[in-house]
């Protein structure tokens, strides 16, 4: 039988489902320990559990509606590449988006290109931190107070990492999180808001207290496919799991109707037990990206992303820089055939989605560093039931396919 690597997944042993989901269920404190913990993690004063990270980002949008009607500020600048449920909560919130290119060898918001926009009129601006990889956020910290905005902190890929000493989620006002599948930890759905703002965070809690809370069903569901999404990620059931196409493992798509709600005991049982485990999951990924790094730096035409030096990047994936558009297609191909998921990440960049570009000023719909990224980047898996050898077999396929 072939062995099969999923392109991101932590791994979630069944005992942990099991403990947690009772503890979680039993006993009324796993939601607010969850919080504290996650709120002292980021260096926050406050922390709000939603039912996904999509979900804590369109009420903290819509918070920020209600705040700017008195300002005036009613748009959110975004990443030209990141992942679409971003500005998919900005719109539904009512907000306008903004996209700000980002540069093409950091990944992150080129501090130079949101220098030249006009923020008057700014509310917030969001960063991404993709893969784990702390964007430059001193600078969109600074510019940011500068213009009298909020910097969102998205940290949805970034639980634990670090930059200059502090937790990426931690920098500017709010941080989100996320405990999707292939996030840093996960319960299937989940995620948080960590405040540093009183006002931000006493404008969420007004929308918050007014939401459902994720029902039994719904938790039923979502913990019976925990257990089957742990026992999937096995290399040796993801081969099946991914020929029948189980689970949405993997898929882009833009998607603005998902459910608004607090977030479940029984699945912050879960997370904190994950949560407690964070450091051991994470330091796996950095060991898995560590030999990615020093197997693929001298691989022909694959460059590296730009880390900032004090930068402590967890690696939910590892991305590497492909120009050769048939170099890179072709190696996602040789990837994928032979068992190791390898991804084209997010297909476009922002100006180029569909349901995006009509909502966009003439300025913003040229982004040629987002585009750069969507054409080149490839996203390796790093979680912990990669082989010690996956480096080495990377860098054979994707020397080998080079024409
Ligand atoms: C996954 C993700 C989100 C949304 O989180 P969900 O829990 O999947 O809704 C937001 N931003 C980024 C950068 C993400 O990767």
């Amino acid at each position: 039988m072939r062995r099969h690597f999923a392109p991101a997944g932590t791994p979630v042993d069944l005992a942990s489902i099991a403990l947690g989901a009772a503890g979680g269920s039993l006993s009324s404190g796993a939601m607010e320990a969850l919080s504290l913990r996650i709120a002292r993690l980021s260096g926050s004063s406050g922390c709000l559990l939603m039912s996904s990270g999509r979900a804590a980002m369109t009420v903290l949008m819509s918070a920020m509606r209600e705040l700017g009607r008195k300002t005036g500020r009613d748009e959110i600048v975004v990443p030209g590449y990141t992942c679409y449920s971003v500005p998919a909560a900005v719109l539904r919130a009512g907000l306008k988006v903004r996209l700000c290119d980002v540069n093409p060898h950091t990944l992150g918001i080129d501090p130079d290109a949101l220098r030249k926009m006009p923020l008057g009129r700014t509310a917030a601006i969001v960063s991404a931190n993709l893969y784990g990889i702390p964007d430059d956020l001193v600078a969109l910290e600074s510019i940011a107070a500068e213009q009298g905005a909020w910097l969102v902190d998205d940290a949805a890929q970034a639980l634990g990492a670090r930059l200059d000493g502090r937790p990426v989620g931690g920098f500017g006002s709010v941080g989100i999180y996320s405990f999707d599948k292939g996030k840093n930890i996960t319960t299937i759905q989940g995620g948080a808001a960590v405040f540093r703002s009183l006002e931000l965070e006493a404008a969420f809690h007004d929308l918050f207290e007014r939401l459902p809370s994720t029902g039994p069903l719904a938790t039923a569901v979502l913990t019976a496919k925990l257990a089957a999404y742990s026992i999937a990620l096995r290399p040796l059931v993801y081969e099946r799991i991914q020929r029948i196409g189980a689970l949405g493992l993997g898929r882009t798509i833009y998607e603005d109707d998902f459910p608004v709600c607090k977030y479940s005991p029984t699945l912050s049982g879960i997370a904190l037990r994950l949560l407690h485990r964070l450091d051991a999951i994470n330091g796996a990924r950095i060991d898995n990206a560590k030999r990615l790094e020093d197997a693929l730096g001298s691989v022909a035409g694959v460059r590296l992303v730009d880390v900032a030096a004090s930068a402590k990047p967890v690696y939910a994936r590892y991305p590497v820089l492909i120009d050769d558009p048939e170099h890179r297609a072709a190696s996602i191909d040789a990837l994928r055939r032979g068992g190791i998921g390898a991804t084209g990440s997010y297909p476009s960049a922002l100006c180029d989605v569909p349901e995006v570009a009509p909502h966009l000023a003439a300025e913003d719909r040229e982004l040629p560093g987002a585009r750069q990224v969507a054409r080149t980047i490839v996203t390796l898996p790093t979680h912990a039931y990669c082989p010690r050898d996956l480096a080495e077999r990377v860098a054979r396929e994707i020397s080998a396919t080079r024409c």
